[in-house]
C-alpha cells in the first residue's frame, strides 16, 4: 500500500494501515519529502515565538513501527502499470509500484494575481515559513529601532495580515502579542508604533464560527488593537506598500499572505475528476473510476454526508480522520474488515488569539475568553498525535505564560527574506 504525503491524512492512513493490515499481507510504503507531520494549527504559536519549531512536529520515525518511508516527491503516477514515479530527494527519479494508493498530499497556497504578491508576501504554511516570519518580524523591528525617519519607523512596524479566517487571524492576533511583549528589547520603540491590520473582502471575520460569534471575535480583535478591516482586498503589493481597495495605501514592510489554499500540484496532474481543485472521491474515498485508489484530506472533495450536497471542509480534524477511514477500507479490500463510508460531524473549531483569549465552537457550544482558550488548548494536545511530545508542548506554553518571549532572530530570513513564491 503506497501512501502519499506524511501530513494529517497521510502519517494516519498509515499509522492504520499499520494496526489492521499485517506484515505478510502488506507492505505500507509512506512517499513524502518530509520526514514528519507539521501540526499546522500550532504554526501560529510557532511564527510568536510560544513554541519551539520541533515541537510542533512529530517524526514518522517516531510515529510509525514498520512504514518505510521513502524521502521523495511523487511526480506522477501511471494508473495502468500501476507504479508512481518518485524524485528522491537526491534529485534521482526512480520507480515505485502499489497495490492500492492513497493520495494525501494536500494543499498549497493559492497562487494570486496580485501584482507584487508573489515577489512581497509571506506565506504561513510550513514549519520554514513560521521560523521565516517570525525572523522577519524581529528583523523589521530592529530595523525600525535604529532609524530616526518616523515614516521609515511607522513603516517597519506596520504588518498586514491579508485573509480573516482561522489562520490570518491567530496570526494577527498572536504576533501583535509577540511584538507588545517583546518591545523592551527595542529601546527606542513604542507601543503606538506597532500596528496589525487584518484585512479581509468578506464582510466578518472566522465565517466558520456563523454570524454572531464571528462578531464577538471581530470585537475582541479590534479591542485588542488589530486594525480589521472588512469588505476589502489587496490591490497590489510592493516592497514597501500595499495598496488596499477602500483606495488607502498602507506602508508596511510585512504582507502575510493566508487567504487560500489549493492542492498541491500532483492533483492536477492525474487527470481525475475535480472539484475546485481537489480530486472528487466517493463516500468510501475511493477515486472513481479507480477501485485501488483513494484520496483524502485537503487535496479530495470529500461528500460530507451530514450536510448533504456539500463537501468536507479542509481541516485537520477531517483529514486525520479521513486518513484513518481510507485505511480501514483498504485493509477491508484485503479482506480485513467490513468497508464504510466516511461520516464524520464536525467537532468545531478553535481560534487562539492568546493564551487567556480565544473563540471556540466545541460541539456547536460558543465559548470567547478563557474558557475558549482552554478549550483551544485541551483540543490541540488532544489532537496532536502520540509520540508528538505534548509534554514539551504544554512547557512551552507554560514558560511563555511566566516569562518574557525570547526575542531574537534564529538565522533564517535575516534580511527579510520572503518565501510565497
Ligand atoms: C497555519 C495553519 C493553521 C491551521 N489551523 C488549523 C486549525 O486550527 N484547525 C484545523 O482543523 N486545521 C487547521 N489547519 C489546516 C490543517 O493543517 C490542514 O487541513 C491539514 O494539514 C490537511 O491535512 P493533509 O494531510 O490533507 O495535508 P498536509 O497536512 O498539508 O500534508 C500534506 C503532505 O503531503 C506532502 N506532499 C505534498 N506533495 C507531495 C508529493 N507530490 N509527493 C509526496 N508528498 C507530497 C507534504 O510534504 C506533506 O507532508 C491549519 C493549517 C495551517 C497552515
Amino acid at each position: 500500500v503506497l501512501v502519499v504525503g506524511s501530513g494529517f491524512g497521510g502519517f494516519h492512513a498509515a499509522r492504520e494501515l499499520e494496526r489492521r493490515l499485517p506484515r505478510r499481507v502488506a507492505e505500507i510504503v509512506l512517499v513524502s519529502p518530509d520526514d514528519h507531520l507539521t501540526y499546522g494549527p500550532l504554526l501560529p504559536n510557532v511564527a510568536s515565538g510560544v513554541c519551539e519549531p520541533r515541537h510542533v512536529i512529530v517524526g514518522v520515525h517516531a510515529g510509525l513501527r514498520r512504514t518505510r518511508h521513502v524521502a521523495g516527491v511523487v511526480e506522477s503516477v501511471d494508473l495502468a502499470a500501476r507504479t508512481v514515479a518518485v524524485e528522491g530527494l537526491d534529485g534521482l527519479r526512480h520507480e515505485l509500484e502499489w497495490a492500492r494508493l492513497i493520495l494525501s498530499p494536500g494543499a498549497v497556497t493559492r497562487p494570486s494575481p496580485v501584482p507584487g504578491l508573489a515577489e512581497h508576501a509571506l506565506n504561513l504554511k510550513t514549519l520554514e515559513d513560521a521560523i521565516n516570519l517570525r525572523d522577519h518580524v524581529i528583523h523589521q523591528l530592529d530595523v525600525a529601532d535604529a532609524i530616526d525617519d518616523v515614516e521609515e519607523r511607522r513603516a517597519r512596524c506596520t504588518f498586514v495580515v491579508v485573509g480573516g479566517g482561522y489562520t490570518g487571524a491567530e496570526t494577527a492576533a498572536q504576533l501583535h502579542r509577540f511584538c507588545n511583549r517583546g518591545l523592551s528589547r527595542f529601546p527606542r520603540l513604542r507601543k503606538d508604533d506597532i500596528r496589525w491590520v487584518l484585512v479581509d473582502i468578506a464582510d466578518q471575520v472566522l465565517p466558520e464560527l456563523g454570524p454572531k460569534l464571528g462578531d464577538r471575535a471581530l470585537r475582541m480583535l479590534r479591542r485588542r488593537g488589530i486594525d480589521v478591516r472588512l469588505g476589502t482586498t489587496v490591490e497590489e503589493v510592493a516592497e514597501s506598500n500595499v495598496r488596499l481597495s477602500d483606495e488607502s495605501t498602507l506602508d508596511a514592510y510585512t504582507v502575510v499572505w493566508c487567504a487560500g489554499l489549493v492542492s498541491d500540484p500532483l492533483v492536477g496532474r492525474l487527470g481525475f475528476h475535480t472539484v475546485a481543485g481537489r480530486v472528487l472521491v466517493d463516500a468510501t474515498l475511493r477515486v472513481p473510476p479507480s477501485p485501488d485508489v483513494y484520496a483524502l484530506g485537503d487535496a479530495a472533495a470529500v461528500p460530507d454526508l451530514t450536510r448533504p450536497g456539500q463537501f468536507t471542509p479542509s481541516t485537520a480534524q477531517h483529514a486525520q480522520r479521513q486518513g484513518r477511514a481510507a485505511a480501514r477500507n483498504v485493509a477491508a479490500s484485503f479482506g480485513r474488515g467490513q468497508e464504510r463510508v466516511y461520516r464524520h460531524k464536525d467537532i468545531g473549531l478553535v481560534v487562539e488569539f492568546s493564551p487567556v483569549s480565544a473563540v471556540a465552537k466545541p460541539l456547536g457550544i460558543p465559548l470567547t475568553g478563557l474558557p475558549a482558550a482552554l478549550v483551544t488548548r485541551g483540543y490541540h494536545l488532544y489532537a496532536l498525535p502520540s509520540g508528538s511530545g505534548r509534554v514539551r508542548i504544554v512547557l512551552d506554553w507554560l514558560i511563555d505564560l511566566f516569562s518574557r518571549p525570547q526575542v531574537v532572530r534564529v538565522g533564517r530570513g535575516t534580511a527579510g527574506e520572503k518565501s510565497i513564491a
